[in-house]
């Protein structure tokens, strides 16, 4: 942990969608988390994955996290409004922050324009590799003096990638425990931005969390692999990285991270079309961490006393028939 200054995570929500059991989990637990260390809960609206972003969903989100009895210390709809030390909250409005990061990366030589489609990456595989993304056999690393010249040869403005680090890279996490990979063996060089004015998650979510001084990322496993991206951003740009900690996903029967194919398990469904009350719903979040049993209702506080890390299985949940009846959604 971070010493010198207190607790602070964040919920950090793409508007490409709207909140479903998984995310409500995620995001459920980092409140148990922060709460029970007596630290601060910081919203940051992630809406730089144009053109998915849809600007509706934000206020919906904040609605279904307020159902459900979350609250939030600073940021958009936050409990304290007048703290605006760490903003802007929106990453859209946070551009000038990832340009100052962006240029220290050139000025370092760490990135190089890359004009490849997702064709030439897909046309270069050699072999397959593990994880939903391609991996990328660093095509464009000496292929372009400037991007001036990247732009004339291929009729397209480039995107950024960072220059790996080669060899293994090791953290520590805080669920999940010590995590190995290395760069050039699982992903290749990465994208940190769509072009020089448009920052992509890599670089936004690493200059947000060191400005707005998180000391521990909270989010689903699905982005173990990012986190080693991460931190090696936050070695180039000279920055101590904060503690990361990952929880299993929700997925569905099939065994994929749950998404509209498993039904209808968007918060605002249950609170807009059944009956369930929002107490119901963080029972049953809290029977899926195995702090309740199944079909108990809680409130927020009452779940707050039973937070025990130790306690929460290491597998994903399964959701299951029986579950979306108890939640009045079959
Ligand atoms: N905005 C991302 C998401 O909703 C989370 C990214 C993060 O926590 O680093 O999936
Ligand atoms: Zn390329």
């Amino acid at each position: 942990m971070k010493k010198d200054i207190p607790y602070r995570t964040r919920l950090a929500p793409s508007p490409t969608g709207a909140l479903h059991l998984g995310n409500a989990r995620t995001f459920l637990f980092s409140w148990l988390r922060a709460r029970s260390l007596c630290g601060e809960i910081i919203m940051r609206i992630e809406d730089l994955d144009h053109p998915k972003v849809k600007p509706e969903k934000i206020g919906e989100i904040y609605t279904d996290l307020k159902w459900l009895g979350l609250d939030w210390d600073e940021g958009p709809q936050s409990l304290n409004p007048e703290i605006t030390t760490y903003g802007p909250y929106i990453q859209s409005e946070r551009q000038n922050f990832y340009s100052e990061a962006f240029e220290q990366l050139r000025q370092q030589g760490d990135i190089y324009p890359c004009t490849c489609t997702r064709a030439d990456i897909q046309a270069a595989q050699s072999a397959p590799h593990a994880g939903d993304e391609l991996f990328y056999p660093n095509l464009c690393r000496d292929k372009y003096t400037d991007p001036e010249h990247a732009e004339r040869e291929s009729g397209k403005v480039p995107a950024w990638r960072f220059h790996a680090p080669q060899g293994e890279s090791v953290f520590t996490d805080n669920f999940c425990g010590t995590q190995i990979e290395d760069l050039q063996l699982f992903s290749g060089d990465f994208v940190i931005a769509r072009n020089e004015k448009s920052a992509a998650y890599q670089l936004a979510v690493v200059v947000d969390d060191n400005a707005m001084d998180i000391t521990e990322v909270i989010r689903a496993d699905d982005l173990l692999p990012s986190t080693h991206r991460q931190i090696a951003l936050y070695e180039a740009l000279g920055m101590r990285p904060p503690e990361f900690l990952h929880l299993p996903l929700v997925i569905g029967e099939d065994g994929r991270r749950l998404a509209k194919r498993h039904g209808d398990t968007r918060i605002s469904q249950i609170r807009n079309e059944t009956k369930t009350s929002a107490q119901k719903v963080i029972g049953w979040l809290a029977y899926t961490m195995k702090f309740a049993e199944f079909g108990e209702e809680l409130s927020m506080q009452e779940l707050l006393l039973r937070f025990d890390l130790k306690k929460i299985p290491h597998k994903a949940y399964v959701v299951r028939e029986k579950d979306l009846q108890l939640l009045g959604l079959i």
